[in-house]
C-alpha cells in the first residue's frame, strides 16, 4: 500500500524537521515541501542558534532534553556539521539569595534535581571547570551553582565584578542551525522529497487537502491527504485558510552580531545572560534627553533583565552575538524586518553591564556590524503547539518562540509520530491544543515564569 502523501507549509526549521522524521521515521517520504522562499531563509535565519534544557516545568525539560539528543545523534553522525558545543548558558545575578531560581530549577528537573545540582561555596572548587566543554561528549549534565565570588572571579575574570551567584547550565550550548536544516534537506532530496516555491493563498478540503499556490510562474494547485502547518509567524494565516483559530501572537526581536576586534569578549565564554534588570549606561546627558522625549522616556528608566551575549564561530572565530528580547508589543507578522536603529546602541549598553569590557565600542561598534530580528511566534504560556489542529489529516508544528532551533528535532519528530498515529511522548498532549481542556495545567502555566529569552 503506497503511503500518504503531505504538504509540508513551510521550510523553516520545524516544517523541515517535521519532513525529515516522518521520511526517516516513518518511511513516509511522498511529502511536498512548499515555501514562498528558499530553505531556513525566513525567522530560522534569525536564530541565535543556542539550545539549553532549562525550564520551569518538566514537561519542557524533558522535550527539550529528548531534542538535544536527538541534536547529539545528528552531530556524531554527521562528524560535527551542526558545529554543535556544550559551553552552556552562565546565568549571572548580583543577588545572593536565588531561593526562586533554585526552586524553577528543583520544579524543571523533578526528582533529578538532588543529583543535577551541584553548589559551589569555596573559592577553590576543583569539580567546577565550565571552559573544557566545547568537547561536548565529556561536559555533565545538571546545573553549577557557583556562590563564591573569588571562584567567579577566577572563572569569569571579565565579568562585573558585582556578580555574586552564577548558574551555569550545563547541558546548553549553541549549534548551527543553518547546518541542521541543511543536513535534513539532504536526506530529504535522497529519498525523493520535493520541493515547491510558491506563497500559499487558498486552502480546500476536496479527497484531502488541496493547496492553492502562486509564485513567479502564476498559480498552481497541490494535493495531499495530510497536510502539515509549520508557517512559523503565519501559521495562524494557514490556519484560518482551515477555518481553526490559533491562540498565538508575535513580537519581534533583535540581535546584534560584531566582529570582536578589541577581543572584549574571551572565546570560551558561555551564552551569558545577566538576569538582573537595570538602568542602561546613558552618560546623564543622554538620560536627560531621552527622559524629555515621550517616545524614548522608557529607555531611561528601569529595563528588564535577561540581555545576553556570547562569542560566535567557535574558539578561532571573532564574532560576538548580543540580543535582549525585551519587545512585548504584539504586533501583526509581516515579511520585512522591524528593526529599530537605536537597537545596537541599546543592547550593546545594556550587555557591557556584564561585560564592562565591551564599553571600547560605546559609538563605535564596527561598520560591519549585523543588525537582524524576527518574530518571536507564541502562545501565552510560552508552549509550543504541536499536534492535530482542526480537521482529520491536518497538523500543525508552530508557536516556537524563542526555542525553535533547539526544539525542532523534538517537535518535528513529535509530530511525525502523531501524524503516523506511532507512539507518542508523555509529553506529547500537553503540547498539543488538548492542554487548553485542563485547566489545572492552564493555571499553573499560567501563573509560571514563562522562560522567555
Ligand atoms: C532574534 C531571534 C533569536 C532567536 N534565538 C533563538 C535561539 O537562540 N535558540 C532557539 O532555539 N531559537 C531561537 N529563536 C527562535 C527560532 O529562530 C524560531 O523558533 C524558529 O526559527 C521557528 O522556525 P519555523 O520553521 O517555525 O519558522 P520560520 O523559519 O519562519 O519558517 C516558516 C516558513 O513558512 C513560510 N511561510 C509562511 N507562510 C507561508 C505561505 N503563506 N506560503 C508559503 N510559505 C509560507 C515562510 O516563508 C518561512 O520560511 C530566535 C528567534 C529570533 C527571531
Amino acid at each position: 500500500m503506497r503511503s500518504a502523501s503531505t504538504i509540508v507549509i513551510g521550510t523553516g526549521i520545524i516544517g523541515i524537521a517535521t519532513a525529515y522524521y516522518l521520511a526517516k521515521n516513518h518511511g513516509q517520504t511522498r511529502i511536498t515541501l512548499i515555501d514562498r522562499d528558499q530553505p531556513m531563509a525566513f525567522t530560522s535565519a534569525q536564530s541565535g542558534e543556542n539550545y539549553r534544557n532549562w525550564w520551569p516545568q518538566p514537561a519542557m525539560v524533558a522535550f527539550t532534553n529528548r531534542s538535544t539528543d536527538l541534536l547529539e545523534k545528528i552531530a556524531r553522525d554527521s562528524g560535527n556539521r551542526i558545529n554543535m558545543n556544550r559551553r552552556g548558558y552562565a546565568l549571572a545575578t548580583r543577588e545572593t539569595n536565588t531561593d526562586e531560581l533554585v526552586a524553577q530549577l528543583h520544579d524543571g528537573l523533578g526528582e533529578s534535581a538532588e543529583k543535577l545540582l551541584r553548589y559551589h561555596s569555596e573559592s577553590r572548587s576543583d569539580t567546577y571547570a565550565p571552559f573544557d566543554s566545547s568537547d561536548w561528549e565529556g561536559v555533565p549534565d545538571g546545573v553549577d551553582i557557583v556562590q563564591n565570588q573569588a571562584l567567579i572571579r577566577d572563572r569569569f575574570p571579565g565579568y562585573d565584578p558585582e556578580i555574586r551567584t552564577i548558574i551555569h547550565i550545563r547541558r546548553g550550548g549553541d549549534i548551527s542551525g543553518q547546518q541542521l536544516g541543511m543536513y535534513m534537506l539532504d536526506y530529504l532530496k535522497s529519498v525523493g522529497v520535493k520541493r515547491v516555491v510558491g506563497e500559499v493563498r487558498n486552502i480546500t478540503q476536496q479527497d484531502g487537502f488541496r493547496v492553492e499556490i502562486a509564485n513567479s510562474s502564476g498559480t498552481e494547485t497541490l494535493a495531499a491527504d495530510q497536510l502539515v502547518n509549520a508557517a512559523g509567524p503565519f501559521a495562524d494565516k494557514i490556519a484560518k485558510m482551515m477555518g481553526v483559530d490559533l491562540p498565538v501572537y508575535n513580537t519581534f526581536q533583535q540581535k546584534i552580531a560584531f566582529e570582536d576586534r578589541k577581543g572584549a569578549i574571551p572565546r570560551t565564554m558561555p551564552f551569558s545572560i545577566d538576569l538582573d534588570g537595570q538602568k542602561i549606561d546613558w552618560s546623564d546627558e543622554e538620560r536627560d534627553m531621552l527622559r524629555n522625549e515621550p517616545e524614548f522616556a522608557w529607555l531611561a528608566g528601569m529595563m528588564p533583565g535577561a540581555i545576553h551575549c556570547r562569542p560566535d564561530g567557535g574558539d578561532a572565530g571573532k564574532w560576538v552575538k548580543l540580543g535582549w528580547a525585551y519587545n512585548e508589543t504584539r504586533a501583526k507578522a509581516t515579511w520585512e524586518q522591524q528593526l529599530d536603529e537605536n537597537f545596537p546602541d541599546i543592547v550593546l549598553r545594556g550587555a557591557a553591564r556584564l561585560n564592562p569590557a565591551l564599553k571600547a565600542y560605546y559609538g563605535q561598534l564596527p561598520r560591519n556590524m549585523h543588525h537582524y530580528g524576527g518574530w518571536y511566534t507564541m502562545t501565552e504560556e510560552n508552549w509550543p503547539l504541536i499536534g492535530q489542529m482542526g480537521p482529520e489529516g491536518a497538523f500543525m508544528n508552530c508557536a516556537m518562540s524563542g526555542f525553535g532551533t533547539m526544539a525542532a528535532c523534538a517537535a518535528g519528530e513529535l509530530c511525525a509520530a502523531t501524524i503516523a498515529g506511532a507512539e507518542c511522548p508523555d509529553y506529547a498532549p500537553g503540547l498539543s491544543l488538548a492542554r487548553y481542556d485542563d485547566a489545572a495545567l492552564m493555571a499553573a502555566l499560567r501563573a509560571a515564569n514563562k522562560g522567555v529569552l
